[in-house]
């Protein structure tokens, strides 16, 4: 399947028509390998069309980053003043672990967000991991958005994140933009094979279940998502951990009942990797 990119005008109106002031959108972005951070590719360029877009509404405060790639038990919000760029990938050419992005932190924000999340801490020990940087860099070649990370416990049920998204709400009013950074569908197992042979077709199972979704979230119907492993096999396949799925589950529950979502990239690649981007507005 070839990717598609939706034609971003369709969010002209939401640009025009809409306070500068009003609050800011959400992002979710399919990450895919960490190699689309040094490639120009439709996927690296819809990401750049929509960071353009973003920045002519109205320039964000600070982004917060939901990454696939911050794992813990407990919620921990990234507090640093300097976040380091972590590579935390292996087997890669030098040259990615060359990439730079030298943003600034915002203890400010992210002690806000602390203070909003029952039970969170704040942590020091975490800089930048590749979900948020990758896609940062496109998004904002300028790096001058201040970014800061929440993490995903990894202890609690679909639903904790579906529900803790929503506390986050009033960030988005503050001029936070939230991007969640994962994957749909999500097989390493099954697609490094495909990698290896750089083969960029898609299994039927993967391609079933990212449609799946993309009908779900054209209308609303989050609570599916929430209980995605109810859809079987194809749900089983796709989401064999559910690490890179739960990012997702962040945009979903900070949507507005009222608000669109817009699927501005899609395409499944290696066979088990959705690369399924959108904005919740
Ligand atoms: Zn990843």
């Amino acid at each position: 399947m070839g990717a598609m990119v939706t034609d971003l005008n369709i969010l002209r109106q939401w640009i025009d028509e809409t306070p500068a002031t009003a609050r800011q959108p959400v992002l979710f972005i399919g990450h895919g390998s960490p190699m689309n951070a040094i490639e120009t590719n439709p996927y690296t360029k819809a990401l750049e069309a929509m960071g353009k877009m973003i920045l002519e509404k109205s320039m964000p405060l600070a982004t917060l980053v939901v990454s696939a790639h911050w794992l813990t038990l407990g919620t921990f919000v990234q507090v640093a003043q300097n976040p380091e760029i972590i590579y935390d990938f292996g087997g890669f050419p030098d040259e990615l672990y060359k990439v730079q992005y030298p943003v600034a932190g915002s203890p400010e924000f992210a002690k806000e967000t602390a203070e909003l999340l029952p039970g969170a801490q704040t942590a020091t020990d975490w800089g930048l991991d590749h979900g948020a940087w990758a896609v940062l860099k496109h998004l904002f070649p300028g790096a001058n958005i201040p970014s800061f990370q929440l993490s995903i416990d990894l202890g609690k049920p679909m639903q904790h994140h579906f529900e803790l998204a929503g506390m986050l709400s009033k960030l988005r009013d503050r001029g936070v933009l939230i991007i969640d950074s994962g994957n749909i569908v999500h097989n390493l197992g099954a697609s490094i094979p495909m990698l290896g042979r750089g083969d960029k077709n898609a299994f039927d199972w993967a391609l079933e279940f990212d449609g799946w979704v993309g009908n779900a979230l054209q209308n609303g119907d989050y609570s599916k998502l929430v209980k995605y492993e109810n859809a079987g096999k194809m749900a089983q396949l796709s989401v064999p951990s559910p690490d890179h799925y739960i990012p997702m589950l962040y945009s979903l529950g900070i949507a507005g009942k009222a608000e669109s979502v817009n699927t501005f990239y899609e395409s499944v690649e290696y066979g088990g990797i959705s690369m399924r981007s959108f904005i919740v507005h």
